[in-house]
């Protein structure tokens, strides 16, 4: 075992919260599992961290065999640096108890060069912590370097042909910010060993802002199992600082809302959600709902697109992180009354760019005429604009389809119709149950749009493991589900 006390991942637990520090030597089984969509990202970041290595070709990977022993790594880190190599991946270094791995260790045959890799767009503040404390651990190691840099993905890439890793990636030096933090690091280290010293003391830190600032910590389940459904948390649209500014005075359900409390931070719409929930009451504006149903063109087409963002550009003509569609589902009525009738599209994954199938069959399962109700209409109109831009020669018919478009969440967002359900969301999964009682996504193998995207993406990829055609019936029962939510949205709407 390598004997190190913190790690850089520990110690960036310290920094965000000396609770997490602790529960992850001493809680380690109260943390949360991770879901598929988390598995996707950490999966994604291996595989641009073995791309962006690629930048500096040639080099000795000192990954260990197991991510629990480093003593081989640090052992030859050191030989290899005496023998003055070159390049080395995963260089690691033990100091004062903090071990650290660093991506990209290159020696020009005069100075030493560190590269971290993250799989985002640019360097954030947390970045910029790690990079220090590693750039603290290698200098204290007797390798002096000259510059560290985050290497991050250019997200204005524009692919063309094969994949260009010098356009793909950024490397942008942090020194400055990394020397400004130097001074903070041996106190910090210092800090942190106490915390993980007293394991009969955990740290007594409440819930905050922290939980989920800069990002979402994964202890989250066992410490805010206090605050019970429905508390002030779930209020719809209010910020963070407000939430906290209440349960800091002792209020976390909605009724211990105090008059004041509810005059100083609550706007209309969630003291609408307060008193529906405490009164269990129905909100409804029947002459609104009646002209936006009366409002609508036949045919009704209620259509809605699943997309991907890989972080490594697939297609050509396409950008690190854009969506692209792979896949629509659409219900048609074609009357008042008729019964509704279904197209759908979902891309072969190993056929190459699904956009242009996509729009071809979209523009000609759209028809000419009638209105197209999607769900949130920022989202598919702007995939359309995008499309339009993309590929020109669509873009005529494309802006035709984008002119018949109306959003069926309207009545939802302008609260026409609320019920306690709903709790203070416009979102269809929420409205879906509040509506439609007896029909749910729960009982799908895919629930959501993030597990589509990225098992979409992993066969695109060529890396899905699972049974293709199993899984790809079960995007198109998701996809299918989604746009026959609206229509029986609209359904109740209109008995409404
Ligand atoms: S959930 Fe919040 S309080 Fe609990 S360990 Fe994480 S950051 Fe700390």
């Amino acid at each position: 075992m390598t004997g190190h006390i913190l790690s850089k991942s520990t110690y960036m637990r310290g920094l965000k919260c000396h609770k997490s520090l602790y529960l992850n030597k001493y809680g380690k089984e109260l943390r949360d599992e991770t879901s598929d969509s988390q598995q996707y990202i950490f999966d994604q970041g291996t595989e641009i961290g073995e791309l962006a290595a690629n930048l500096f070709p040639h080099g000795i990977d000192l990954t260990p065999d197991s991510v629990f022993d480093y003593t081989e790594s640090i052992r030859r880190t050191q030989e290899l640096i005496s023998r003055k190599e070159r390049v080395i991946y995963e260089a690691a270094f033990l100091q004062e108890g903090v071990l650290c791995a660093i991506d990209i260790l290159v020696y020009d045959g005069k100075n030493y060069r560190a590269y971290e890799v993250k799989g985002s767009t640019s360097v954030s503040d947390t970045y910029i912590q790690d990079a220090s404390l590693q750039y603290y651990l290698i200098t204290k190691s007797g390798v002096k370097l000259m510059d560290i840099s985050i290497v991050h993905i250019n997200n204005e890439y524009v692919k063309k042909g094969d994949l260009d890793i010098n356009q793909l990636f950024t490397i942008q030096s942090v020194l400055t910010e990394v020397l400004n933090e130097q001074k903070n690091i041996p106190n910090n280290i210092a800090e942190f060993k106490k915390v993980l010293e007293k394991k009969n003391n955990p740290p007594t830190i409440d819930i905050g802002a922290h939980c989920n600032s800069p990002y979402s910590c994964d202890f989250l389940g066992h410490c805010w199992k206090h605050i019970p459904e429905n508390s002030i948390f779930d209020l719809s649209g209010l910020r963070s600082e407000k939430k906290f500014a209440l349960y800091n005075n002792g209020i976390i359900t909605f009724n211990q809302i105090t008059k004041e409390a509810e005059e100083s931070f609550l706007n209309d719409k969630q003291k609408m959600q307060v008193f529906a929930e405490l009164e269990q009451r129905t909100y409804l504006d029947g002459e609104n709902i009646r002209s936006f149903i009366n409002e609508l063109q036949f045919p009704l087409y209620f259509l809605d697109f699943e997309t991907m963002m890989p972080a490594i550009p697939l297609y050509d003509d396409s950008r690190p992180f854009q969506q692209i569609v792979f896949q629509y589902s659409l219900h048609i009525l074609k009357s008042k009354g008729s019964t509704p009738e279904h197209d759908e599209f979902l891309a072969e994954p190993d056929k190459g760019d699904p956009r242009r199938p996509f729009i071809e069959k979209l523009i000609k399962d759209c028809g000419n005429s009638g209105d197209i109700l999607v769900y949130n209409i920022g989202f598919e109109k702007g995939r359309l604009n995008e499309l339009a831009e993309d590929f020109p020669e669509y873009s005529v018919s494309i802006n035709k389809i984008i002119a018949r478009l109306k959003d069926l969440m309207i009545p939802f967002f302008k609260r026409w119709y609320y019920t306690p359900e709903m709790k203070g969301s416009y979102s269809i999964k929420s409205v879906l149950p509040a509506l439609v009682p007896d029909m749910s996504y729960s009982d799908l193998e895919i629930q959501e749009g993030g597990t589509a995207s990225a098992t979409f993406t992993e066969m695109a990829r060529g890396t899905f493991k699972g049974d293709v055609a199993k899984t790809r019936r079960a995007l198109i029962e998701y996809c299918t589900l989604d746009t026959l939510a609206m229509v029986k949205i609209y359904q109740k709407l209109k008995e409404i």
